[in-house]
């Protein structure tokens, strides 16, 4: 969530990052960053050597609170909301010229911001866009009528139970086949469905209040509201008993189980995959990669076993939950009331940045197109080009001097850097938007299911064909940046582009502490515990020696241990193995960009700006990046759902391993930041 994420394989598991931005991101208020670093945002009670994150952002966080709608505040989030200002006036003008624009798209994205932002419309319409659905919904009576509705449902992109798209073939990553995720539970992990401690126990009653809640409000009686609320909890729990953990969900050889048409159906014999092909419109599909297997066994025997009526609450509850943002305000509010228990926000963020963001989830490449068009230069776009191009020689020199790899892996490393697509700022290729129809007057409702079924038209085409190397998992104005495995590239939006991670008029030191560690950070993506197990190619495939995977292996499973002891809200562990992608790539990001930097330097005098060495802004650059204060409630979910690892630890975990660090802030060994070389990990 809002973090340099690494892309994962699935579309499907996609869909599950998409839904937990959603939940938690967000901005707000008007930013205007004075100085590419500011000092005013440091501490000095307190000690680098101690906790430098406290130091760098010790100012910052006193001063700013989070604001009442938010989970989270911090860089992201003013960063964010400067974009949102932008895309506000992007949007209004598209409304305002929904009927003129001579873009289609733009048209399009003028009526879908207008139909949303349009709240007499909803609240006079109540849930009246979702009643032809709920009498369908009542109509079903037996299994084959439980199945056909998953079905149909299915084909209009609201996967229901288990999730359905397109995926590169992991082993042979130039092919697109169908691929099937785990789904069908409403919490955010399965986890909240077994764990026993107050705060998860607290979220599963008030969850069931919630079920209950929206219930009611289609029509139901309090009491049989209360009884659904309880079988439905009871049929989530057999659901999420067959989900894999997420640690589990990060090992590609686990979750690649390609399998041909008669392979599926005798994992899930007891559904029609002949019609469910036939109404995806891939009825020739000869490849599906089931993630999980067992979970598709297990619901194929739920889907026999748990009565229709059970089933047909099931469905109304998926259906009102999916809709409620849609809909009028005892909908939005029952949503909002039961996510603050995830996020501890304490009011809602106002109607147009829900708007905004419902927007860009929606087609955010055509609102993207215009927004570049608006705030991305093409010298921007040539600064940042150039900068990867520094950090990748500069990876490339690192991957020499790595005494625990043979020159044998270190020749298909080479292979892979070297292999590396670089996409920055936006599509060269932008998404045809033309079989969409967003009309003037359509409400809210109609509009988001029209684009959730063209959405999985444009998915379930690419189903046995060859990739499509020009798309993009991420939407220009995203501020956050991504590496994917299969297709072994580095994707930045232009909206990370700016400050605090990008300073046109930042020193050096600044710019590669940001955004120079955040392209380091992608790259090392390519070659942490779970890229490297992918080759230049894409294909999951070994390209280490034994000895260098085993040397590997020992460096990467050290630094988990280190995680596993950090703890935040004074006893809850962060979780080393979901979060030793992220954590690798922090490290190798630095050190590569601390290594850039020092080239930049050479031998010119360390002129200190504020005080500070060109070294110390390097490393204050990165801590300023992560300062956020975080609700306890927000803190719980990302431990345990997030695989990036809270923001105090990306700075002070990374930097405690690396002798730069300590030599730029004078640390004694052995200081909290500064650990003893026989502890330090160093990785790429
Ligand atoms: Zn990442």
């Amino acid at each position: 969530m809002r973090r340099i994420c690494t892309a994962l394989h699935t579309a499907a598991i996609m869909a599950v990052m998409t839904a937990m931005i959603a939940s938690t991101a967000g901005a707000q208020g008007t930013y205007h960053q004075t100085k590419p670093l500011d000092p005013a945002n440091i501490d000095t009670t307190c000690a680098p050597c101690t906790n430098f994150y406290a130091f760098a952002n010790g100012g910052w966080l006193k001063a700013n609170p989070i604001p009442a709608a938010y989970a989270q505040w911090g860089s992201f989030n003013e960063l964010a909301e400067a974009n949102n200002d932008k895309l506000k006036l992007v949007l209004e003008d598209a409304a305002a010229h929904r009927t003129t624009a001579s873009d289609p798209s733009i048209r399009k994205v003028g009526n879908f911001y207008a139909a949303c932002m349009d709240s007499a419309a909803i609240e006079k319409a109540g849930y009246d866009p979702i009643k032809p659905s709920l009498a369908e919904i009542a109509a079903i009576s037996t299994p084959a009528d439980v199945k056909k509705y998953l079905i149909t449902r299915a084909a209009e992109g609201r996967d229901i139970l288990f999730r359905f798209g397109s995926t590169q073939d992991a082993k042979n990553s130039s092919q697109v086949i169908a691929g099937i995720g785990q789904g069908g539970i409403g919490l955010p992990d399965r986890d909240y469905y077994f764990k026993t401690d107050a705060h998860t126990a607290a979220v599963r009653d008030a969850y069931v209040k919630h079920i209950a809640n929206d219930l009611v409000l289609v029509g139901e009686a309090p009491a049989k509201a209360q009884a659904d609320a309880q079988s439905i909890l009871a049929l989530e729990t057999s659901i999420a008993g067959s989900h894999l953990t997420r640690v589990q969900m990060r090992d590609p050889q686990l979750t690649y189980n390609r399998k041909t048409p008669a392979e599926l159906a005798a994992l899930a014999p007891g559904f029609d995959w002949k019609a469910f092909f036939a109404a995806e419109k891939v009825p020739g599909s000869t490849a599906i990669d089931v993630s999980n297997p067992r979970f598709l066994t297990a619901v194929d025997s739920l889907l026999n076993t748990v009565p229709v009526s059970t089933w047909k609450t099931y469905f109304t509850w998926n259906l009102v939950s999916r809709a409620a943002n849609t809909l009028s305000s005892p909908f939005v509010n029952e949503a909002f009331a039961f996510n603050q228990n995830l996020t501890g926000a304490k009011e809602q963020l106002p109607r147009y940045k829900r708007c905004i963001a419902a927007t860009d989830r929606a087609m955010g490449e055509a609102l993207g197109k215009a927004y570049v068009e608006k705030y991305f230069t093409p010298e921007a776009k040539a600064r940042a080009n150039a900068m990867v191009n520094n950090i990748k020689a500069e990876f490339r020199s690192r991957l020499a001097s790595r005494t625990w790899m043979s020159d044998s892996t270190r020749k298909m490393a080479y292979a892979k850097l070297d292999a590396f697509a670089q996409k920055i700022g936006y599509p060269d290729k932008w998404k045809d938007y033309s079989a969409l129809t967003i009309a003037p007057g359509g409400s809210y409702y109609a509009n988001s299911v029209a684009v959730a079924a063209f959405n999985n038209a444009d998915d379930v085409a690419r189903i046995d064909k060859p990739v499509d190397r020009t798309r993009w998992g991420m939407s220009p104005p995203t501020v956050n940046a991504y590496y994917n495995p299969l297709m072994n590239e580095i994707v930045f939006p232009a909206g990370i582009m700016q400050p605090p991670f990008f300073d046109p008029n930042a020193d050096d030191a600044v710019n590669y502490g940001g955004m120079g560690a955040v392209i380091g950070h992608e790259m090392s993506h390519g070659f942490d515990d779970e890229g490297a197990q992918f080759d230049a190619q894409g294909n999951l495939k070994t390209w280490f020696t034994a000895t260098d995977l085993a040397n590997f292996k020992a460096k990467t499973a050290a630094y988990a241990d280190q995680f596993d002891t950090y703890t935040i809200l004074d006893s809850l562990h962060v979780n080393g193995k979901l979060t030793n992608g992220e954590n690798i790539a922090d490290l190798g990001g630095l050190t590569i960009a601390y290594a850039a930097l020092e080239k930049a330097l050479g031998n010119k005098p360390r002129t200190k700006i504020d005080g500070y060495t060109p070294e110390q802004r390097f490393f204050l650059a990165w801590a300023q990046i992560w300062r956020s204060n975080t609700r306890p409630e927000a803190a719980r979910l990302q431990v345990a759902t997030d695989p990036h690892s809270p923001d105090m630890w990306r700075v002070n975990a990374p930097l405690s391993n690396m002798p730069a660090f300590a030599e730029a802030w004078g640390c004694k060994t052995g200081s909290p930041m500064a650990r003893p070389a026989s502890e330090s990990v160093a990785i790429w």
